[in-house]
C-alpha cells in the first residue's frame, strides 16, 4: 500500500511503478541540469560533476526494468552500487554508500522509521568521504533534508529546504575534495554535489506528491 500525504512516505513494498518513476523523475532532473552542474563544477572543481552524475543516471535508467523487478530495498541498494560503478569521481561513492546504506536498513528493519535511516545512512556518507556538516559537501544538503524529514514537513517544504540548503553552501569554504585546494576562493561558489543533491531530493518529492497508486 504507497500513500502520497504530505510528509508520509511510501510503504516499503514493491512497487514497480514507484521504483520506475523515481527511476524516471531523477534520470531527467540530472539531465536537464547536467551543464549546469559541469559549470558549478568548472567554479571550484574539475568540470566534470554533471557529466558524471549524467552518465551515472544514464546506466540506471537503461537498467530500470530489472530495478523495477526487485523489492525496494533490494532496487535502491542496487542502484547504489550501479552508481559506484558509473559516476566516478568523489560523488559516485558518497552517492552510492547513501543509497547502498538506506537499501540495507529499509530491507532488514522494519520498525525503523525512513527519517532513522536516512540519518543513519547519511553518517556513513560522512564517514566515507570523511566529512562534516558545514564542509560544503553535499552532506549540507542532505542533514537539513533528514531534519525535515524527521519533523515530518510536508514534501514542498522538504524540497524548498534542499534548494536553500544548497545555495547557503555558496557561504562555506570547501574542506574536502578539489574545491579545498581553493581555500578562501571557493567562498561564494554554490557546491556542485550539493546542488545535485538538491536536484534530486526535488525531483524526487515532486514525484511522491503527484504519486497516485493504481
Ligand atoms: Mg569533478
Amino acid at each position: 500500500m504507497v500513500k502520497s500525504h504530505e510528509g508520509r512516505l511510501p510503504s516499503l513494498q514493491t512497487d514497480r511503478e514507484l521504483v520506475l518513476g523515481l527511476i524516471e523523475a531523477c534520470h531527467e532532473a540530472i539531465v536537464i541540469h547536467a551543464d549546469d552542474l559541469c559549470e558549478l563544477d568548472r567554479a571550484i572543481g574539475d568540470g566534470d560533476h554533471g557529466t558524471n552524475m549524467r552518465r551515472g543516471c544514464e546506466a540506471v535508467y537503461l537498467d530500470r526494468e530489472r530495478l523495477g523487478s526487485l523489492p525496494l530495498p533490494q532496487a535502491i541498494e542496487t542502484i547504489g552500487m550501479t552508481l559506484v560503478m558509473s559516476v566516478g569521481g568523489a560523488s559516485g561513492p558518497l552517492y552510492g554508500t547513501l543509497l547502498i546504506e538506506i537499501g540495507r536498513r529499509l530491507g532488514t528493519r522494519d520498525e525503523a522509521d525512513f527519517a532513522t535511516i536516512l540519518g543513519e545512512a547519511i553518517d556513513a556518507v560522512a564517514r566515507r568521504g570523511r566529512a562534516l556538516a558545514g564542509d560544503k559537501t553535499l552532506l549540507d544538503v542532505l542533514y537539513p533534508v533528514q531534519t525535515e524529514m524527521a519533523r515530518q514537513s510536508a514534501l514542498i517544504n522538504i524540497a524548498k529546504r534542499a534548494e536553500v540548503s544548497a545555495r547557503l553552501t555558496a557561504e562555506m569554504k570547501a574542506m574536502r575534495g578539489r574545491a579545498s585546494f581553493l581555500g578562501d576562493r571557493s567562498i561564494g561558489h554554490v557546491d556542485p554535489g550539493a546542488s545535485s543533491c538538491a536536484l534530486l531530493t526535488t525531483a524526487i518529492c515532486r514525484y511522491l506528491r503527484e504519486y497516485r497508486p493504481a
